[in-house]
């Protein structure tokens, strides 16, 4: 194979590029701001600048940049420090899930090879559509997935050739700005230009504002609750919005029950149930609901079984239809003994009946407690399944082996995510096929979003020649 002189230049230049820029920051070197700014038109106007370089940089230099946050995010000592930290600073979720999440974001988000070209070519010569940048991308995180939302949708923008805005949510505050500042420093000692991945000192309501309205922000991607979603879709610019869920569970006669409680369990106790995904409700055939418990309480589930105590600490964890952001993503067992119940400290989950009208059910906990309704058959359990995921068209569970009754609640959910047999968890390519993301865009038909969501379709058309067919 001859390879070409051109191709030998452009390899030593990056490479000597790299090698310097390396020399030049050290590998944890910090880089001018890091990429925090006291405020947010400054933050814009960086990234601004920094997305213009970064339009003269190659696919390749992508590559490297994109490898680079990989690497720092996936370090095994930044992977312990981001879960512990969040855990600290959030007060939601659970450490061994938070590593896993932000492993998955930061090895497996897809890259540049997301964005693939189209073309056809012809006697009139050749077309391709190409995905390219939008700009500066503005993004507003959340407080449940705060570091995975940011690696993913990071790796995910850069790799579609923009620069993005961070604003997150005020809570998780000290660990985005210390996982922007890792990135950037990755980033610069990678040879980037500074500044592609920004935020503020304070982030706040006003901030998020600032950034949503200014001009050189070109699109908006939200991943939080209604709020926040409908801010996006309301500010005249091109938006993602990724909202809130309230996925079920539906159980049929048909299914492997053993295995089915197993599944249910380890997807609802997943990060103390903080994923959009995981499972909220499990809605069971009467026939098998008895059952059904008893595996899950092979399991690590406790038992609810006094109907005045759940109704007290319905009262204690909801605040009219939202949860109590106070008891959201804490441990089971310190949920049971707010209402006096002592369940084992490795409790996984608590479990109980109630009806379907009840708020454990009505209500996006985002806490391990998970409630359990019977259903006198499969049809009804799939009707009540759709009225109790509001119309958010976000996940759905199913176990069953019957084929049509699979089919039959797929099509009237309508959710982004329908996963069948397994945990809810297997919906984001975490041990399940297809990539990763922290990023469900729902209400405006992404999906499960990825670099080629954050890209614009142009088309460049070449009259005549360039067609060898
Ligand atoms: P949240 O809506 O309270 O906050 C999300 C972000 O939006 C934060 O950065 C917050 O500061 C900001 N924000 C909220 N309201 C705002 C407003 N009016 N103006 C400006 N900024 C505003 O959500 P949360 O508690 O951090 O996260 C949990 C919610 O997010 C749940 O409803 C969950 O289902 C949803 N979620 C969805 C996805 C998805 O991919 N679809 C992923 C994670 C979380």
């Amino acid at each position: 194979m001859t390879i070409s002189p051109e191709l030998i230049q452009q390899v030593v230049r990056e490479t000597v590029r790299e090698v310097i820029s390396r020399q030049d920051s050290g590998t944890d070197a910090p880089s001018g701001t890091d990429g925090i700014f006291t405020d947010m038109n400054s933050a814009v106007d960086a990234a601004d600048v920094a997305w213009r370089q970064y339009m003269d940089c190659s696919l390749r230099d992508r590559n490297r940049f994109i490898q680079a946050i990989r690497d720092v995010a996936s370090e095994p000592d930044n992977l312990e420090y981001m879960a512990t930290a969040t855990v600290e600073e959030t007060g939601m979720g659970n450490v061994p899930h938070k590593i896993l999440k932000n492993r998955y974001a930061a090895l497996y988000t897809p890259g540049t090879e997301d964005i693939i070209t189209e073309a056809w070519s012809g006697d009139d010569g050749l077309t391709t559509v190409e995905f390219s940048p939008f700009g500066v991308i503005g993004a507003i995180t959340p407080t449940t997935n705060p570091t995975e939302t940011v690696i993913n949708n990071t790796i995910g923008m850069l790799a579609a050739g923009n620069a993005v805005v961070f604003s997150p949510h005020p809570r998780a505050k000290k660990i985005t700005l210390w996982l922007v500042r890792k990135i950037n420093r990755a980033l610069a000692a990678a040879g980037a230009p500074a500044n592609l991945v920004v935020t503020v000192e304070e982030p706040s309501i006003d901030n998020t504002n600032a950034m949503m309205s200014h001009e050189k922000v070109r699109m908006l991607v939200a991943t939080g609750g209604p709020g926040i979603v409908k801010a996006v879709l309301s500010s005249g610019k091109k938006a993602i919005g990724a909202g809130a869920g309230n996925p079920p569970a539906v159980v049929d006669d048909t299914a492997d029950i053993a295995k089915a409680a197993r599944d249910i369990v380890d997807g609802a106790s997943f990060d103390n149930n903080l994923p959009c995904t995981a499972e909220k409700e499990v809605l069971a055939v009467d026939s098998i609901a008895d059952l059904l418990k008893f595996e899950m309480l092979k399991h690590g589930c406790f038992e609810l079984k006094d109907r005045a105590v759940m109704d007290k600490l319905a009262a204690l964890v909801t605040k009219g239809q939202h949860a109590n952001a106070a008891y959201v993503g804490k441990p089971a067992a310190q949920l049971a003994s707010e209402v006096g119940l002592s369940a084992p400290k490795d409790t996984r989950l608590l479990i109980c009946e109630v009806p379907f009208d009840h708020p454990f059910v009505q209500v996006e906990l985002m806490m391990p407690i998970l409630p359990i309704v019977r259903m006198p058959d499969v049809d009804t359990a799939i009707d009540k399944a759709v009225e109790v995921e509001h119309g958010n068209r976000h996940t759905a569970v199913m176990h069953s082996s019957n084929v049509n009754a699979l089919t039959k609640m797929g099509k009237l959910i309508q959710t982004t995510i329908f996963v069948k047999n397994g945990p809810s968890y297997n919906g984001i390519g975490i041990d399940g096929e297809g990539f990763p993301t922290f990023t469900i865009a729902g209400p405006t038909g992404e999906g499960l979003t990825s670099a080629r969501c954050f890209a614009r379709k142009r088309r460049c058309v070449l009259k005549s020649g360039l067609n060898i067919r």
